[in-house]
């Protein structure tokens, strides 16, 4: 069964201004599309094709060579879209609860988080993402180059932003901390929440 773009889960145009419509059609419609299909024909008439995208990315050492640098860039951006797409929802929900109280233990205040989320992210020279994972049952913020996923590295990520200028560049254009700061306006910290119970 070959991998899909699994539908947004809310309008295109729902995320403005933090997001453009346009952004999200590019990017949603012709990027993601692309990583699925490249993934698609390098994992095609192998065993690995019919397994669940989290397993590939996660055993990515275990993969044929000559198929392992595509499905690491293309079966990683599959999964890494997928996630993104769900860790945002229309004007935000709040963070609070255990995922709340465990970040400010982790990182001295909610704030100070976002802080160093922000740097994770300005700091990833080139394209990337800047990350919260679950790391030996620890919270961490950590970044990855390309469309290379904490999955390979043995991290369970929770929130993943995507620094890549295809990401931003229209509305926010060179001014990526501008859009890291924006980005906050519309995470779904409910899903981030259910992702965390589920890592510890
Ligand atoms: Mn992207």
């Amino acid at each position: 069964m070959a991998y899909e773009v699994p539908a947004l889960p809310y309008p295109y145009d729902s995320l403005a201004p933090t997001i453009d419509e346009e952004t999200m059609h590019l990017h949603h419609d012709k990027h993601h599309q692309a990583y699925v299909d490249k993934a698609n024909a390098a994992l095609e008439g192998t065993e690995w094709a019919d397994k669940p995208i989290e397993e590939v990315i996660t055993n990515l050492s275990s993969l044929p060579d000559d198929i392992k640098g595509p499905v690491r860039n293309n079966g990683g951006g599959h999964y890494n879209h997928s996630l993104f797409w769900e860790s945002m929802t229309p004007g935000g929900s709040e963070l609070s609860g255990e995922l709340a109280d465990a970040i400010a233990a982790k990182f001295g205040s909610v704030d100070e988080f976002k802080e160093k989320f922000e740097a994770a992210g300005v700091g990833q020279f080139g394209s990337g993402w800047a990350w919260l994972v679950v790391d030996g049952g620890e919270l961490a913020i950590v970044s990855t180059a390309n469309q290379d996923s904490p999955l390979t590295d043995g991290k369970t990520p929770l929130l993943g932003n995507d620094v890549w200028e295809h990401a931003y560049y229209l509305t926010y254009k060179n001014a990526r901390p501008a859009y890291l700061k924006a980005w906050w306006d519309v995470v779904n910290w409910d899903v981030v929440a259910e992702r965390y119970a589920a890592a510890k």
